[in-house]
């Protein structure tokens, strides 16, 4: 932890501290806050009393404490404040809004893959997108914190968020900078998998993990690596990267340009593919790739074909898995992403036993590897979630300094 220079410092990461416990644990009281942050009473209640006074967190009954008199309550105001999580994905924008309660209030899909639009299509497409959900939220008078942007690509974090994405055909396109100055308060951008794998980090099948990584299995195939309960970015911010892994010497030719990387195995398109060429079972009418996949997988129970091309996908996404464990030690692996999610029992355990056979033991050992908990939601989820994160490492402050604008009463429907 940095030193914490001036006392400004220090109550900005006291009431950091406070708002994280509210935030993620639901009701608690003063006392149990205390315990929880290592704070004392007295900080708990000034902290506390100062988020009353700003609207931020409400008194919300009392419950039974053994022999003393009951203890108050206190909790977030749900409809204070909103964050807006955009899912910039390969097959358009899913825009969801949250309270602060983590409930969704609004939601869109927009059908637009960003790959096809000029820049500036894009954007009107997402302002519009953003302008609906905060418009359908039902939270007339909260403050919008802001919105966070996930994209399929790597993100450099400065003010203009270049995003290098080999997929939409984006090298250094400033996404950020684009965003910024049609958006409705602060924008940040990140890859999509650190949005998903944040999500999961803070309410699904990672909750709690200190060492974990949660993978991204769908058309594209990354990871978030948390360590030490955060986010691992690198140098340059591309770190998890783990779709790229050269797993064959000069193999398939993969969408980055280079031959061999495991989304050129395990990814949608590597899948169906290999699908299509073994003689795939005739699709449904207007099936989906993502669709698709899920009937293969279903039906590698009962047919060879399709078991033999679950069997050669649960293989290279074993050796994909062994190199996250030997890299890294995590003690939980979760999958998560239009192919994670759609895992059978019977090919998870597949997964599992060819990660196993091609892992160092002893790392292995101590890893679980499990699926993710809160469904394709969790990127847009994760991108809301950016927005809280970057407010709560700055104190959480909601004053008029231009970046938070109220929702005008207006937009309520
Ligand atoms: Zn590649």
């Amino acid at each position: 932890m940095p030193a914490l220079s001036t006392s400004r410092d220090l109550r900005r990461a006291n009431r950091s501290a406070v708002l994280r416990e509210l935030l993620f644990g639901g009701q608690t009281s003063r006392l149990a806050l205390a315990e929880a942050t290592g704070l004392s009473n007295a900080t708990v209640s000034a902290v506390v009393g100062d988020l009353i006074d700003e609207g931020l967190v409400r008194e919300a009954g009392a419950e039974e404490s053994s022999g003393g008199r009951p203890r108050t309550l206190v909790g977030v105001a749900a409809d204070r404040a909103l964050a807006v999580g955009v899912d910039l994905g390969e097959r358009g924008l899913r825009v969801e809004s949250f309270d602060l309660a983590w409930q969704k209030r609004s939601a869109t899909f927009v059908e637009v893959p960003p790959g096809s639009l000029e820049p500036a299509d894009l954007v009107g497409h997402v302002a519009r997108a953003v302008d609906a959900v905060v418009a359908d939220a039902g939270v007339a008078g909260a403050t919008l914190l802001g919105v966070g942007v996930s994209v399929p690509g790597v993100v450099e974090r400065t003010d203009r968020a270049e995003v290098h994405a080999p997929g939409l055909g984006w090298d250094g396109l400033p996404v950020g900078e684009l965003l910024a100055p049609v958006m409705p308060g602060a924008v940040i951008v990140d890859n999509g998998a650190k949005a998903m794998g944040q999500a999961e980090l803070w309410f699904g099948a990672a909750r709690g993990a200190s060492d974990a990584v949660v993978a991204l299995l769908g058309i594209g195939v990354g990871a978030a690596i948390v360590t030490g309960g955060r986010l691992y970015r690198g140098s340059r911010s591309s770190a998890g990267e783990w779709g790229h892994t050269p797993i064959v010497v000069d193999g398939n030719l993969c969408r980055c340009g280079s031959r061999g990387c495991l989304e050129a195995y395990v990814g949608e398109s590597a899948i169906l593919r290999r699908w299509d060429a073994a003689g795939a079972a005739p699709a449904r009418d207007g099936a989906t790739d993502t669709e698709r996949i899920e009937a293969l997988f279903a039906l590698a129970a009962s047919d060879p074909a399709a078991d033999a091309v679950a069997e050669a996908f649960a293989r290279h996404l074993g050796a994909g898995l062994a190199t996250l464990v030997n890299l890294f030690n995590p003690d939980r692996i979760v999958l998560a992403g239009s192919v994670g999610l759609r895992l059978t029992p019977d090919l998870l355990a597949r997964v599992r036993s060819a990660a196993e056979r091609y892992a160092l033991r002893q790392p292995f050992e101590s890893v679980q590897i499990v699926q993710g908990r809160l469904g394709e939601d969790a990127v847009a989820l994760g991108a809301a979630t950016l927005v809280v994160d970057a407010l709560l490492a700055s104190g959480f402050t909601l004053g008029p300094d231009g970046e938070r604008i109220a929702i005008a009463a207006g937009a309520a429907r």
